[in-house]
């Protein structure tokens, strides 16, 4: 009998083959009291597990393909970095020691300690970050659990087959990838874990969230999987079959068209230039931004320098890792985001004791904590600074809402450069200095901020959640969080508008941007640079060289005077029609 489950497309493509059954099941863990005589004996346990569980990890990464599109080993280096970390391979042992207690359990105290800190993270990406920490320890406690064999092997049986699993870690999918899965269903995991993202880098169709279906699924059922959808065909009739294998052909064709756009330059069918540039993350990512052909990078988060560490990195460390970053964007422009922390991303070592706030996206976060810790702000100012002697860097203030704000951060600027100066050190003393523009109160003035700054980047992320009065993290309000409400197109146009006015660019560089949905919407108002996901780029770049400017202004003006958002929603549909 022919059913469909749903679930949340999390990698685009379709795949049509058998379902093969992955079942890691839950880890029970045990828990039991040691004799004292015991307890080292069980740290050498721990500490073998954890060789163990590096060793599986090291083999993966000897098994990634060359040619895939994003650096995976750095994936894989994440993980090897958290075992080394003494987080994961110390503070267990201090448990063992202090309770008496045996590997499993105190692995799992530690594990769940490490959780709750990223789960109080009112930050999607942060939050996901908890699935890193649950993969290594799982790597872990399976070795503690089933002593010297790897957990990870070779298994042909995977080849072509749709596979079902209640979750799975990215050194699974690498494997899998290497083994020739045609898709990936899961019970568990969000859009947004690496697992998610690996599969998307991969090409690999997958659907995750897809809650119970363990409950439906047999061996070898014949399945469709609609990665765009997030829908799972089980048992589909022959028509099925014909209608998904002639979509497959055409997102073949599709893809082709695309790889062969990654060096075509970024201009509109009209003639427009535009700039097309990436978000990264970390510098590793900058490898996957080049090969889609980024024309530099329009968002570099720096705050992932400072995660899951007791102490921020100093000046010199941050200065070799913009350098660096800068250097791998082989002369194109890097902009690098000061400080975005606070409040809701809180790192280790970070104002100790600062008190909980009950809106803490309402407060002391990104450049509001850098002013008031210039102990934490100047050593970014000052390397960033010494980044931009070696290639072209331009720094960027995140979540600026008052002029004085601008000026504070303007002085800082002037004395860095002058004690740079003092000391010898090279700079660009011409660096752009931008700001994101993501409060509402910073779209509403952007003229005025336009004509201190060089540049102004649209944060539609944060300008969305502030403008409509809804947590970006919630999944209770998610319903309302919609890039064309009439609030955020106005804002939106008004900061394209005050750029264009004191002759500044403007940019964006939130998710709406990576959005190939809303391409010719922005387009039409008028934005010229776009920044996005690195996998996004040449989906947005396809619409780009697609459209047409002068048409896209008129669809777009109809849009804005749209009351009804059912009738907003149709309009863009045409629009993205022509
Ligand atoms: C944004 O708010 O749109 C943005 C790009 O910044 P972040 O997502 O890091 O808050
Ligand atoms: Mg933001």
């Amino acid at each position: 009998m022919t059913f469909s489950l749903h679930g949340i497309g999390a990698s685009k493509g379709i795949a049509i083959g058998k379902a093969h059954i992955v079942t890691r099941g839950l880890i029970e863990v045990p828990e039991y009291t040691l004799e004292k005589s015991a307890v080292e004996k069980e740290v050498r346990r721990f500490r073998k597990a954890i060789a163990g569980a590096r060793s599986d990890l090291g083999a993966i990464k000897n098994q990634i393909p060359p040619d895939t599109a994003i650096d995976i080993a750095a994936f894989i280096d994440t993980h090897l970095l958290m075992l080394d970390d003494p987080a994961i391979t110390k503070a267990p042992i201090k448990l063992i020691r202090e309770e008496q207690r045996n590997a499993e359990w105190a692995l799992k105290v530690q594990r769940d300690a490490l959780v709750s800190v990223f789960e109080a993270m009112n930050d999607t990406y942060l939050r996901t970050r908890k699935d890193d920490i649950d993969h290594v320890v799982n790597s872990v406690q399976m070795r503690l659990l089933h002593s010297d064999k790897p957990v990870l092997r070779a298994d042909a049986s995977y080849s072509g087959k749709i596979v079902f699993a209640d979750d799975l870690t990215p050194a699974d999918t690498v494997l899998m990838q290497h083994q020739g899965v045609a898709a990936l269903v899961t019970e568990f995991g969000g859009p947004n874990s690496h697992t998610a993202i690996l599969a998307r880098s991969l090409r690999i169709p997958a659907v995750v969230g897809l809650h119970n279906a363990g409950s439906y699924l047999r061996e070898n059922d014949a399945l469709i999987v609609d990665g765009r959808q997030g829908v799972v065909l089980v048992d589909p009739d022959e028509q099925m079959v014909r209608h998904y294998k002639k979509l497959q052909r055409q997102i073949e064709r599709i893809h082709v068209a695309r790889r062969k756009l990654r060096y075509a330059p970024t201009v509109t069918a009209d003639g427009e230039t535009i700039v097309l540039q990436a978000n990264v993350e970390l510098p590793a990512d900058l490898d996957a931004a080049v090969q889609a052909g980024a024309q530099g990078v329009g968002l570099y988060r720096t705050e992932y320098l400072f995660m899951n560490r007791e102490k921020p990195p100093d000046e010199e460390e941050q200065y070799q890792a913009y350098a660096e970053l800068g250097r791998a964007g082989e002369g194109a422009p890097v902009t690098i985001r000061t400080l975005d922390l606070g409040a809701d991303k809180q790192v280790d070592g970070s104002r100790p004791g600062a008190p909980l706030t009950s809106n803490p996206a309402l407060g002391l976060r990104a450049v509001r904590l850098c002013l008031k810790e210039p102990g934490l702000f100047r050593p970014q100012l000052r390397a960033i600074l010494r980044a931009s002697a070696h290639s072209p860097v331009r720094m960027m203030i995140p979540m600026l809402s008052t002029m004085s704000e601008l000026a504070q951060v303007l002085d800082h600027v002037a004395s860095c450069r002058k004690e740079l100066d003092e000391e010898g050190q090279l700079f660009d003393k011409l660096m752009p200095i931008g700001a994101m523009i993501e409060v509402p109160a910073a779209a509403i003035c952007a003229d005025i901020f336009a004509r201190e700054l060089d540049f102004l980047s649209i944060g539609t992320n944060d300008l969305i959640q502030y403008t409509i009065a809804i947590d970006r993290v919630d999944d209770e309000v998610n319903y309302l969080y919609d890039p064309l409400h009439p609030a955020v197109l106005r804002l939106i146009q008004m900061t394209i508008q005050a750029g264009r006015k004191m002759g500044i660019p403007v940019a964006m560089c939130g998710e709406m941007a990576g959005d190939a949905r809303y391409t010719r919407l922005l387009l039409g108002m008028g934005l010229k640079e776009f920044s996005v996901h690195p996998n996004a780029l040449l989906e947005v770049k396809q619409v780009i060289t697609e459209s047409r400017v002068e048409e896209s202004r008129k669809f777009t003006q109809r849009v804005m005077r749209v009351i009804k958002s059912t009738t907003r929603t149709a309009l863009l549909e045409e629009m993205n029609r022509i």
